[in-house]
């Protein structure tokens, strides 16, 4: 029963350190050299463990898997990270006493690390099934090395073979097994970053298209106008066209505005920033424009609202909101702003309007790229508002009724 308990402690130590790397370091760590390193170390770990706690097999064998880590520190990392972990295999086993064991280990690896090494290349390069065979060939081999020179020192005998066979069994297994799952898992990852790329690049295409179609309009308008004002009958609406043409210029200068910050969040540059300080800095900046319009803010602002976050495009993105509940209500009302933070760990930012609100398929199309409903929108500010948000792990959720008002709910993950 023990043996096969210190069987399945080996298989842990095994399954480990890839969990951890796939988990926490392909993601987060880009540096193909700090991967290594991390890499190196978690198998180090591992070695460590494994030689710790080895299966025994009556009283003088004891066994281990050392050699997968070992394999797939030098098939994966290259020539460091093998000599790095041969160097702590020898060092240990020093650590454990010069014995028998100790002059296989060190005559085992001396063999076979150069094999190692050498295979390392064409690793690299193989393919899947490649990889799987030519791992579970390299640890035959240095399981097969190691018992050729245990034997030779101190003969073969039928228990020895008998028990050694088991091992050989057993670690050839578990190669096979731990190759497949790391190249599988590695395969997913590969598969989920490509499609990513391939998503982003189909959304900049369609933007693109359409972008270029935005822009001609108020192009062609502003030139049939300048047209126009070569004609010397029409002196006095000289300066009505001159002015339809300002704005339309203006507005292809926000549609590119709009568009340029649409690529930009995915730039990682956030910090811990007051939401709630945030709120009431976008609400001053408004001002002038609100009141042009009729129109009111309410605040009702909590201090200490710390988000994670780029102060420059959550203002943005708030500014986006903002306008778009001011040219809601033409006649002119009030728009009620709060900040609070939820007992689940976000802080809350609401933002309400009297509008003309809108219908539920208005609102379902509410965000995609240059729908709107106004005689000179862009139909780009809620697209960019609600990817600002994302990029800061929040989400804007939308409650609106058509000729009552809209309600615009931002959550942000709160940070201490
Ligand atoms: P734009 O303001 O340039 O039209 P937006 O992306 O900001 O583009 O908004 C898209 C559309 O969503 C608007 O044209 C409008 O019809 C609708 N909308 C956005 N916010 C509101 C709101 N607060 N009340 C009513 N309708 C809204
Ligand atoms: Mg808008």
């Amino acid at each position: 029963m023990s043996i096969i308990k210190d069987f399945l402690l080996q298989l842990t130590l095994m399954a480990i350190p890839i969990f951890i790397y796939f988990t926490f370091v392909t993601e987060k760590v880009k540096s193909h050299k700090n991967r290594k390193v991390i890499m190196s170390v978690l198998w180090g770990i591992s070695i460590f463990f494994c030689m710790s706690f080895p299966v025994s097999f009556g009283q003088n064998a004891r066994l281990d898997l050392r050699i997968i880590p070992l394999l797939f520190g030098i098939l994966y990392g290259g020539f460091w990270p093998g000599i790095f972990l041969s160097a702590l295999i020898i060092l240990y086993r020093l650590y454990l006493g010069i014995s028998m064991g100790f002059y296989t280990t060190v005559l085992t690896l001396s063999i076979s690390l150069p094999v190692l090494l050498y295979f390392q290349k064409s690793f690299a390069r193989s393919n899947k099934d490649g990889r799987v065979k030519m791992a579970v060939g390299l640890s035959f081999f240095y399981v097969f090395t190691g018992i050729s020179i245990f034997g030779w020192f101190k003969g073969f005998s039928i228990d020895y073979l008998k028990v050694q066979m088991i091992h050989l069994i057993f670690v050839l297994a578990v190669t096979w097994f731990f190759t497949m799952l790391n190249e599988t898992i590695k395969e997913i990852h590969q598969l989920r970053s490509d499609m990513q790329n391939s998503e982003k690049f189909r959304v900049i295409g369609e933007l693109a298209s359409v972008f270029a179609h935005e822009i001609r309009n108020p192009m062609q308008v502003t030139r049939g106008f300048l047209q126009l004002l070569n004609d010397p009958e029409l002196p006095e609406k000289k300066k009505e066209y001159l002015q339809i043409s300002i704005d339309e210029l203006d507005r292809a200068n926000e549609i590119i505005n709009d568009f340029l910050s649409f690529g930009k969040p995915t730039v990682n540059n956030n910090e811990r920033i007051n939401a709630g300080y945030q709120l009431q800095r976008a609400v001053s900046i408004i001002q002038s424009y609100s009141l042009n319009h009729n129109v009111e803010f309410k605040t009702d602002i909590l201090e200490n609202c710390w988000i994670y976050a780029n102060p420059q495009k959550l203002n943005q993105s708030l500014i986006n909101i903002f306008k778009n509940a001011i040219e809601s209500m033409p006649a002119g009302g009030i728009v009620w702003i709060t900040c609070g933070s939820t007992e689940d760990g976000y802080i809350i930012i609401t933002i309400k309007d009297e509008g003309i609100g809108m219908t539920k398929n208005q609102m379902e199309r509410l965000g995609s790229p240059f729908y709107s409903l106004k005689e000179s929108g862009t139909g780009l500010g809620m697209m960019v508002s609600f990817q600002i948000v994302r990029s800061f792990q929040g989400k804007i959720l939308v409650k609106s009724e058509k000729d009552r008002g809209t309600e615009f709910i931002i959550l942000i993950p709160r940070v201490a």
